[in-house]
């Protein structure tokens, strides 16, 4: 591998709605990644770099951006792995940048908000601990699903986001799925209504680039599936109580 690499960075311009690349070289060495190199820019050669970056350690999401016109997280992308002299970094697609990598989320979360991604007990005040048993359905599913870090990279490789600004998009069906099947929750009839509307699963055309994009692996082409076959059977959800094994 070469001792130095040239990143080609998207940088907004004073002028409103103009953006512009300006290119850099920044030293390497095998464990650095694309955020060191941004860092490096940003401390030695140009401090109006502005990126966001959070835990740096691929738990929060917030470094993501495109590298190689991928989303990823810039935290854990190894330049060694990119095996390009040249890197061309830019903002999330699909969402509003606001200077230079760092985009606006609330499109993201709007939709993330539409399928009410907060547990809605049935009960409230209820103490009981429900047991849910590792073979049930959400315990199956919980357990692949539950990592998401809303990083917004799945939004961001959507093709159908990209066409259809309604489209709730992967990350929120996936959390509207572990919802519906999480039998503490009694919120049945909103989230399916969301789901099953015109910007609902219904949009998604199985294109798996939200499965290529994801760092946390999750399947969504899966959770979308999944809620599509579930809008068949409208009834599913009414006995997921039966997962419950209070003790
Ligand atoms: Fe990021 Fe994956 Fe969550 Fe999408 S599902 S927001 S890609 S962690």
């Amino acid at each position: 591998m070469s001792s130095s690499c040239r990143i080609r960075i998207a940088r907004t311009a004073s002028t409103p709605g103009v953006s512009t690349t300006r290119e850099y070289v920044v030293p390497v060495d095998r464990q650095m990644t694309v955020l060191d190199a941004l860092f490096h820019v940003q401390r030695e050669q140009d401090p109006s770099l502005s990126f966001r970056c959070s835990c740096r350690v691929g738990m929060c999401g917030t470094c993501a951006m495109m590298i190689n016109w991928q989303p990823k997280l810039a935290c854990q992308t190894r330049i060694e792995t990119l095996e390009a002299d040249t890197i061309t970094v830019g903002p999330l697609e699909h969402l509003p940048v606001m200077k230079d990598l760092i985009v606006s989320l609330k499109p993201f979360f709007d939709k993330w908000k539409q399928i009410r991604p907060a547990l809605h007990a049935k009960n409230p005040n209820d103490k009981t601990l429900a047991v849910v048993p590792p073979s049930s359905e959400f315990g199956q599913q919980a357990h692949r699903k539950w990592d998401c870090i809303t990083c917004g990279a799945c939004y961001s490789a959507c093709g159908l986001v990209g066409t259809n600004d309604g489209y709730v998009g992967p990350a929120a069906i996936n959390k509207a799925m572990l919802r519906l099947l999480d039998p503490r929750d009694n919120e049945v009839k909103e989230r399916l209504n969301v789901l099953n509307s015109e910007e609902g699963v219904w949009r998604c055309h199985t294109q798996f680039n939200c499965v290529a994009a994801c760092p946390k692996g999750l399947n969504l082409t899966d959770s979308i599936m999944r809620m599509k076959r579930a809008m068949l059977r409208p009834g599913k959800f009414s006995y997921k109580r039966n997962f419950v094994n209070p003790s």
